[in-house]
């Protein structure tokens, strides 16, 4: 979608900090993190949310998920982690590209805000 920031990402039109990335999905620092370690990963290909996604491929969704922990693995992140999926509006969403955050490197609070 040409007018997908994220999907402008994949197309390497913004300059981020890529961190992982294979033949589907990339990891990427947040430009504005909410914790020590905070990174992005999306698919390459492009669905608006987690529920879009996994409705439409539910496996990718499953080797997202995967990718993801994987990503924590890399980091060293042994002390625990937080994987959020903001979805729609309600759920704080800005960017309507799926995304998963990982954001480690803090004790965490609960309930989110
Ligand atoms: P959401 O609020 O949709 O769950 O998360 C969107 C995230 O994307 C936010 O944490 C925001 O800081 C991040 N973000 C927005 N624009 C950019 C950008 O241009 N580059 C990077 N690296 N992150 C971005
Ligand atoms: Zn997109």
């Amino acid at each position: 979608m040409s007018d997908c920031l994220f999907c402008k990402i994949v197309a390497g039109e913004l300059p981020v900090d890529i961190i992982s990335e294979n033949q589907e999905f990339i990891a990427f620092s947040d430009i504005d993190p909410k914790a020590p370690i905070h990174k992005l990963v999306i698919p390459k290909q492009h669905f608006e949310n987690l529920s879009e996604l996994a409705k439409a491929d539910s496996a990718l969704a499953g080797r997202m998920s995967e990718f993801l922990v994987q990503l924590a693995d890399e980091l060293s992140l042994t002390e625990g982690y937080r994987i959020v999926f903001n979805t729609g509006v309600f759920g704080g969403q800005t960017v309507f590209h799926v995304h998963g955050h990982l954001l480690g490197g803090r004790q965490m609070s609960w309930p989110a805000g």
